[in-house]
């Protein structure tokens, strides 16, 4: 970043922008799969690692247990994707704070 220019930062800057995913389109935590033994005698769940996959959306919590949400597997997908979302919209931010701070630390426009 030290060794670019003003303008190819604030290009940068549009760039990150138009690759913004919808605002709306998010979620925060982590998808989780689960496989369950039913425990009925005979059951084929006895042998392999169980039931399944059944997701959770796992959300941390300082100090606490992370909540679980159970996501239907029809929901799995979408679900997936706006936690992908969120990881990027933070990224951009994170790349567009530090543009900003280093515009402002040349004295540029920013
Ligand atoms: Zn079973």
């Amino acid at each position: 970043m030290q060794n670019k220019s003003a303008v190819s930062l604030r290009r940068r800057r549009k760039t990150l922008l138009r690759q913004l995913p919808p605002l709306d389109e998010v979620l925060r935590g982590s998808l989780i799969e689960r496989y369950k033994r039913c425990g009925k005698p005979g059951c084929k769940c006895a042998q392999g690692r169980g039931h399944g996959p059944k997701y959770y959306l796992s959300l941390s919590r300082s100090g606490a247990h992370p909540e679980m949400d159970y996501i239907p597997q029809s929901d799995q997908p979408q679900a997936e994707q706006y936690l992908h979302n969120y990881r990027r919209i933070r990224d951009i931010l994170d790349e567009l704070c530090a543009i900003n701070r280093e515009l402002l630390r040349r004295r540029e426009r920013f």
